[in-house]
């Protein structure tokens, strides 16, 4: 079996309105709306999802839209922040471009490079990280933003755990990561080449307040594995460390096990392939809704209770209105 896990697949998070989300990743960030489909455990709600041209793993930001859940700020336990990766140049552009749109931002560093932080329409806290690699991105070339600029995909995810002792360990005797620089109460880690994608932030937060799974927080982060004989090999892995893990679930578009790292923070192993393009060609993706083939005797039921969904094209972009994603929690 691989002897680490190469890096981030996707992030999944949390949005009370899928159109507000769809406005703020597409219309502001950049990213193309790859996949409409459902939350496969609440099949009356959307899973919608968002990435470069197919949805590379390392690319994909995925919603799970829960409108009647409460929002939250996010706490210990969870993901705290993710961080998107921009050409170190890019950073200039993207200040411009967050104020044009009336996105709060302010600029920080992150170790060796430079950031932006802002928010997205729910309050999760992003960054952009001016470290980019264009080794496995596919450019979308409708994008609102220019090629030069674009987001690359993930650049890393921050986990905020109230000990961090025990996460550590699992990432590094287990996991594969190795420890990089420390800050203050952040620890980084990489992963497989390291660099953008296989990076992890360990923030150690004793205090609190313990995160909850509500809306504006990150349900989970997915690690890659390439293929499915690979996934059982980290499931029996990960078995034997203790860690409590689910079986393998075909998320169609790829499978998946799911576990509770120490600090609290659910992780999922998912394999690269089948991808996006299972059921629907490049060009089209994200066009209709897409169900797994066990769901689609609940077509017509689920088209008739879920929201329309307009996805922002570049000339509409144009003319942003950026008061829906002014508000943070
Ligand atoms: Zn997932």
């Amino acid at each position: 079996m691989a002897a680490s896990i190469p890096g981030i697949h996707h992030v999944t998070c949390i949005t009370k309105d899928v159109q507000k989300c769809t406005d703020f990743y597409v219309g502001v960030l950049g990213l193309r709306f790859i996949k409409k489909s459902i939350n496969q455990d609440l099949p009356d709600t959307y899973h919608i999802y968002f990435g470069d041209y197919l949805g590379t793993p390392g690319t994909a930001m995925t919603f799970f839209g829960w409108p009647t859940w409460p929002r939250q700020k996010a706490g210990s336990g969870q993901v705290t922040t993710v961080s998107f990766a921009v050409p170190a140049g890019a950073l200039d552009f993207w200040s411009s471009r967050l104020k044009k749109l009336g996105v709060d931002h302010r600029r920080t560093s992150r170790f060796d490079a430079g950031a932006i932080v802002l928010r997205d329409a729910d309050g999760i806290e992003l960054e952009l990280v001016g470290q980019a690699s264009d080794d496995r991105w596919k450019p979308w070339h409708e994008s609102p933003v220019d090629r030069d600029h674009a987001i690359r995909g993930f650049h890393s995810v921050t986990l905020t755990v109230a000990e961090s002792a025990a996460t550590l360990d699992l990432l590094t005797s287990t996991m594969g990561f190795r420890k990089g620089q420390k800050a203050g109460n952040r620890t980084r880690l990489e992963t497989g080449a390291g660099g953008p994608h296989a990076v992890v932030d360990v923030v150690e937060s004793p205090e609190g307040p313990v995160g909850e799974e509500t809306v504006g927080t990150v349900h989970h982060v997915a690690w890659r594995t390439p293929d499915a004989e690979a996934q059982v090999s980290w499931r029996d892995l990960l078995m034997r460390s203790g860690r409590n893990v689910t079986p393998v679930i075909d998320r169609w578009y790829f499978k998946s096990i799911y576990f509770r790292e120490p600090g609290g923070v659910l992780f999922e192993i998912a394999t690269d392939g089948p991808g996006f393009t299972v059921d629907e060609p490049p060009e089209k993706l994200g066009a209709t809704l897409s169900l797994p083939p066990w769901f689609q005797v609940r077509r017509d039921q689920l088209d008739e209770i879920l929201p329309p969904i307009v996805v922002p094209t570049t000339a509409t972009t144009e003319g942003h209105s950026p008061a829906c994603h002014a508000a943070g929690p």
